[in-house]
């Protein structure tokens, strides 16, 4: 994590900023009122969104759809759009603190976090830059003696782009410049609870002179604005990262107009700790993976399965490393656990306790919800004689829960680590290669981390298996997701006609 600049703990703002919605260039009110939203952490309004309707998700949609067919930004060089992804990422990069004080209010993380995440962020799009200028077909001269094949790529097209709220800039960061280096026009559509970061990425856009209509940002609920994103017939791809409830939904709609799709949906990843592992580092990446923006991450390591030798020691110190890691104020950059993003979440998060405690779990550690602050903070909570079926050995909590399951061999460890319907992550902790090297070709994830937890570049790809997701982000093919291919078929004379006869019947 980079070193934060803030000179000293921020205040929450005096008055909520406002915002409107990116059409077409120009920033407009919103036809469905006005949503606000509270700090999680503090309880006061920061944010107000002038909200979409359908008017304006048709008006955004049109406006990305002639900026595809008749606008310059999919006939620029992969060079020209090259540049303006780098100024963008300067642009992150001068603007940085700012964001990060936006997302740390509005969404409950760490800003020390969110810090991070400006840079990570900048990182996608120069990453994006470099790659505009790599894209490129295919051609074939071993077809035939008069024939040549070539395969171009050609931008997909208008992109609908929904997020989630719990890395709002980071995952827009994921999906937007790569669809820009393709050549694709967009509309955006964040968490109605986290839109600011990426409407201020829009001013960023229009700052660094991205032409009108190439970018269209439309905020609002879900069933109002993001379903007619999904559903529109000019728009040609849906790229969705949120819960694997509303993408099965997003993926059925999408099918009526066969729009290309990708999917980036939830997790319930398991840390693997055998016998052998370095169990001090292991420990330290439990209580990372548990913590990390208080577990609300499709990555968060929400299972530990370790060896039933080493278990009872095990879970000590993970249980007492856990309570040495500052929770509170996410403004106050020595923060590392910050709050839940709203309180139903927090009721939900509380709910999953309850049912494990009924079902016969142990509460070693937390269990609820921190008393006496206007903020929604949950305990880090590690619950130990979690049986496979249990709802919180099988599904996404969203929250600072871990839940402990042991095992006798590797056998047992990756029946258990694949007992779910997820695979987006898992991570082995082993000394022995073959350890290693046996549960990594085993397990059903997109991604294996060996000794090592959630650690991300934008060059590896990213994704999920089975319910977590479909097709991958980032890495050398990041920017051939948003493209088709077409094939030019050629074959040089002399011609021979020969299907149906010249001379009339
Ligand atoms: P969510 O599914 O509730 O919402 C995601 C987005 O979809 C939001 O913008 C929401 O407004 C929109 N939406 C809701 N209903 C819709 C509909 N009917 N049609 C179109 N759009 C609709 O998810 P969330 O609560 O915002 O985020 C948390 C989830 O995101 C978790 O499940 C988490 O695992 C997942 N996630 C996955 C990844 C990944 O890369 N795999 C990364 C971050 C978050």
């Amino acid at each position: 994590m980079t070193a934060t600049v803030f000179p000293s703990v921020p205040t929450t703002p005096s008055a909520p900023r406002e915002y409107r919605l990116l059409i077409d260039g120009r920033w407009v009110e919103g036809s469905s009122g006005v949503l606000e939203r509270s700090s999680p952490a503090h309880g006061v309004v920061v944010s107000r969104y002038s909200t979409a309707g359908s008017v304006d998700v048709r008006a955004a949609v049109a406006a990305a759809r002639r900026a595809f067919d008749h606008g310059p930004w999919p006939r620029l060089t992969g060079g020209e759009r090259a540049r303006l992804l780098a100024a963008v990422a300067d642009r992150i990069e001068a603007r940085a603190d700012e964001l990060a004080y936006v997302e740390t209010l509005e969404s409950g993380k760490p800003i020390a976090q969110a810090r991070a995440e400006m840079g990570w962020a900048a990182d996608l799009w120069r990453y994006a830059s470099a790659l505009a200028r790599t894209l490129h077909g295919d051609s074939y001269n071993t077809i035939g003696e008069a024939v040549l094949g070539v395969v171009v790529r050609e931008p997909v097209g208008v992109v609908s782009i929904i997020t989630p709220w719990n890395f709002p800039f980071l995952i827009v960061g994921q999906k937007l410049p790569f669809a820009l280096a393709a050549g694709c026009t967009a509309v955006v559509k964040p968490s109605e609870m986290t839109s600011g970061t990426t409407l201020i990425l829009g001013e960023i856009l229009m700052d660094a002179g991205l032409p009108p209509g190439v970018v269209n940002i439309v905020v609002g609920r879900g069933p109002e604005v993001g379903a007619p994103m999904v559903s529109d017939p000019e728009v040609d791809m849906l790229s969705f990262t949120g819960s694997t409830r509303v993408g099965q939904a997003a993926m059925a709609a999408a099918a009526a107009t066969m729009k290309k799709v990708s999917f980036e949906l939830g997790g319930k990843n398991p840390q693997l700790v055998f016998a052998d592992a370095d169990l001090d580092a292991a420990a330290d990446a439990v209580v990372f993976g548990m913590q990390f923006n208080a577990g609300e991450c499709c990555n968060s390591g929400s299972r530990l399965l370790v060896h039933r030798a080493i278990a009872d020691d095990f879970v000590a110190e993970v249980v007492a490393r856990s309570q040495r890691v500052p929770m509170g104020d996410p403004l106050d950059p020595t923060t590392k656990i910050g709050a839940i993003i709203t309180p139903e979440h927090l009721g939900r998060i509380e709910g999953y306790v309850a049912g494990a405690l009924q079902g016969g779990a142990d509460v070693r550690l937390g269990g609820g919800r921190v008393a006496n602050t206007p903020g929604l903070f949950m305990e880090p909570t590690v619950l130990t004689g979690v049986q496979p079926g249990m709802a919180v050995a099988r599904e996404e909590i969203f929250g600072p829960v871990l839940s402990v399951l042991t095992f006798d061999d590797a056998d047992a460890a990756i029946r258990l680590a694949n007992d779910t319907p997820f695979g987006l992550s898992a991570a082995v902790w082993s000394r022995d290669i073959d350890t290693c090297l046996a549960a990594g070709q085993r397990l059903r994830a997109g991604t294996v981390w060996f000794n090592t937890f959630m650690d991300g570049c934008p060059e590896l790809p990213f994704g999920g298996v089975k319910q977590s997701g479909l097709g991958r982000e980032l890495g050398r093919a990041a920017v051939e997701e948003f493209t088709e291919t077409k094939t030019l078929h050629m074959r040089r004379g002399p011609r021979t006609a020969w299907w149906a006869d010249r001379r009339a019947v």
